[in-house]
């Protein structure tokens, strides 16, 4: 399995538009971080996790010739603003699955009315076959996928379990019975924002403690805001076995 990170920062991506913040301003392009997403390949497979509002220039990054579905964590709109930009992959390849929460399926039905209209359809508009997911594992392809049900302030959010990795962002609590999901993994990516506690986000320290208590093999930090500050300094300060992730990273699983 083959792990692409699309995107690393939170909601405003890093540079901030019209921001003299210094990490705004770094020349490093680990600095540079688009809005968060996953891509996650396997055999024959590849599937995004969340869908931004930087999707189109992920894609052209990623060189992403073809997709075989968009699961989303949540309806925030840094996950999924880019909807509109399937259009290539349905236009080559037809319906394209995405997975969700209900709720999150409401949501998109709403912001994206044109996209789900059974009548009347605008001929440039693409197609979407809805997939609700609960939380207990479903199948793409042979892959299971293990939901996990965490809380970002009041609002549930799903992170994923794929075999050994696990991809968890906009998390703030998770109870036990979702932790004990996470057991035995080769790599955790958990969000991470800044060092201040913020009330529907993993700060710094909170990622930490959840990496420990979960104790996979290699952990990754992202949705990462500016105020966490320049990615070389604080990867210095983390544990051996705790990485800040950067876009376009690869990890192999
Ligand atoms: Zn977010
Ligand atoms: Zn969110």
């Amino acid at each position: 399995m083959k792990i692409t990170f699309l995107g690393t920062g939170t909601s405003q991506g890093i540079p901030i538009i019209g921001s003299d913040h210094p990490v705004c301003l770094s020349d490093n392009t680990k600095d540079k971080r688009l809005r968060v997403s996953v891509l996650v390949e396997w055999d024959n497979y590849s599937i995004v996790v969340d869908c931004g509002p930087d999707f189109r220039q992920q894609m052209l990054n990623a060189k992403v010739s073809r997709i075989d579905g968009i699961i989303f964590t949540h309806e925030h709109a840094d996950h999924t603003m880019g909807l509109d930009d399937i259009r290539p992959f349905f236009f080559k390849q037809g319906d394209i699955p995405i997975y969700a929460h209900k709720r999150v399926l409401k949501a998109l039905r709403k912001r994206f009315d044109y996209i789900f209209k059974t009548e009347n359809k605008y001929p440039g508009a693409p197609n979407v076959i809805q997939k609700r997911i609960k939380n207990k594992p479903f199948s793409i392809g042979d892959l299971e996928v293990v939901p996990v049900k965490g809380r970002h302030n009041a609002l549930q959010v799903f992170g994923f379990r794929f075999r050994n990795f696990a991809y968890l962002t906009d998390m703030k609590t998770l109870k036990d019975k979702e932790v004990d999901k996470l057991r035995n993994l080769d790599v955790l990516v958990v969000n991470a924002l800044r060092e201040k506690p913020h009330p529907s986000h993993f700060n710094l320290e909170e990622a930490l403690d959840f990496i420990n208590e979960v104790k996979p093999k290699l952990a990754y930090l992202t949705h990462i805001s500016h105020h966490l500050g320049f990615h070389d300094s604080v990867q210095q300060n983390l544990p051996e076995n705790v990485f800040l992730a950067y876009d376009n990273l690869e990890i192999n699983i």
